[in-house]
């Protein structure tokens, strides 16, 4: 598959996740604080700095994306990420759903679009720099 249909298959991940995200609303965000967010500020359990969970990211203090105004990129792995909680939860419809999602960003894009950060263009860059993709 070449560069331009990688960027089009990613936007299509993209959206589609976003959409079952605003469907399910399985991350229940409040005040800009999703429901993980909130039990570990509630609980101690870590990040007592509350401006790191005020802006929609879902779990990391030190990514570069993270502005005070939220995610500055498009970053496919994040919004195919199913944290524990969610898991715990089991939002059936939600998790087959993202999963199937999940199964078809991997097969296109690699194992490890799942476990990286990168946004759209570091992503199709490495890619294009030569990375070996499964034939698809
Ligand atoms: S996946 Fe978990 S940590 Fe990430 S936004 Fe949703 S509830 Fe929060
Ligand atoms: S790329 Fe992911 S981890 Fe980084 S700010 Fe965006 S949503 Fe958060």
């Amino acid at each position: 598959m070449d560069l331009e249909k990688l960027s089009v298959e990613y936007d299509r991940l993209y959206e589609e996740a976003s959409d079952l995200l605003n469907k399910y609303n399985p991350c229940q965000f409040e005040g800009n604080q999703c429901v993980r967010n909130r039990i570990d500020l509630e609980s101690g359990h870590f990040r007592p700095d509350g401006d790191v969970v005020k802006n929609g990211c879902c779990d990391t203090t030190s990514c570069s994306h993270l502005t005070s105004r939220g995610c500055n990129t498009k970053a496919l792995g994040c919004k195919l990420h199913i944290c524990s909680e969610l898991h715990r939860r089991k939002h059936r419809e939600f998790y087959t759903k993202i999963k199937l999602l999940t199964r078809e960003a991997q097969d296109i894009f690699g194992t490890w679009i799942i476990q990286c950060y990168w946004g759209k263009k570091r992503y199709l860059d490495y890619l294009a720099a030569g990375a070996i993709l499964p034939e698809v």
